[in-house]
């Protein structure tokens, strides 16, 4: 299954409750401490995003934010600064299993790897109490099938 990013900025926003600065080198090099692993990585924010990453205004609207998150100034694309050397915790996260798009191609859900349905969409809930119930397919990737059948019927996309 190939996880792809959307850049919607979600899994970064609070990360800062677990990932601080430890220490400072200069040159945008910096070590980072995971307060729950207790790990710490080397990074250093990558050359095309020093301005990105010299700009700390996100932290007056997230203040729970990633000490290197962002978001492209003027757009809702979402941006780790040290993407190049970020911490393999980051590397290995994937948020979804199937995200949701409505017909206006709009994201109004998702689903993790536990088969549940994040969504504030009414008729995507609907569909899914529908679906839990008919899809009790053991096997991951024809539940997955038949969910993306369903869905694409009643109009949303689906992407994996
Ligand atoms: S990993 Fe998921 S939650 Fe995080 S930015 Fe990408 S799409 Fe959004
Ligand atoms: S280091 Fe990058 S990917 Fe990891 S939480 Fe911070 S902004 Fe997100």
């Amino acid at each position: 299954m190939v996880f792809e990013c959307f850049q919607c900025g979600e899994c970064c926003a609070h990360l800062g409750l677990v990932h601080s600065i430890e220490k400072e080198y200069g040159y945008y090099r910096y070590r980072i401490h995971n307060k729950y692993t207790n790990e710490d990585t080397l990074v250093t924010v990558d050359p095309d995003k020093h301005a990105l990453f010299d700009d700390k205004t996100i932290f007056e609207k997230i203040p729970l934010a990633c000490p290197f998150f962002r978001y492209q100034p003027g757009s809702d694309l979402a941006f780790c600064t040290v993407h190049h050397t970020r911490p393999e915790i980051c590397r290995d996260y994937q948020c979804w299993r199937l995200l949701i798009l409505n017909p206006r191609g709009r994201r109004v859900g998702k689903i993790p790897h536990i088969r549940s349905l994040v969504s504030d969409d009414p008729l995507l809930n609907r569909i899914w109490e529908d679906c839990v119930e008919h899809h009790n397919e053991p096997d991951d990737r024809r539940w997955e099938d038949a969910m993306i059948t369903t869905l694409t019927r009643a109009g949303y996309t689906v992407r994996r």
